[in-house]
């Protein structure tokens, strides 16, 4: 099944795409516009900020890239992948 993108619930202005982690295989969706990460497909929907990666939230990428041990500009451990 292919991995689909969503409109931002939360700025409106760009696509939420799925990103894997490369040291943990995980994936989380980031959009790509202002960078707002959700953990799971699901909690793609307005919803409260974390400054930690949590469930029903939503956190921005570099909270969560620092959370996963990446720098918070090591863009180079991350995979945007296809969506259709
Ligand atoms: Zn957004």
């Amino acid at each position: 099944m292919a991995l689909k993108k969503h409109w931002c619930p939360n700025c409106d202005q760009g696509w939420v795409v799925p990103v894997r982690i490369k040291s943990t295989g995980q994936i989380v969706y980031v959009c790509e516009e202002s960078e707002e990460t959700w953990l799971s497909e699901e909690d793609i929907r307005p919803s409260p900020w974390s400054e930690v990666p949590k469930q029903g939230h939503y956190c921005y990428l570099n909270n969560l890239m620092e959370a996963a041990g990446l720098g918070a500009t090591e863009y180079a451990g991350l995979v945007w992948l296809e969506v259709e």
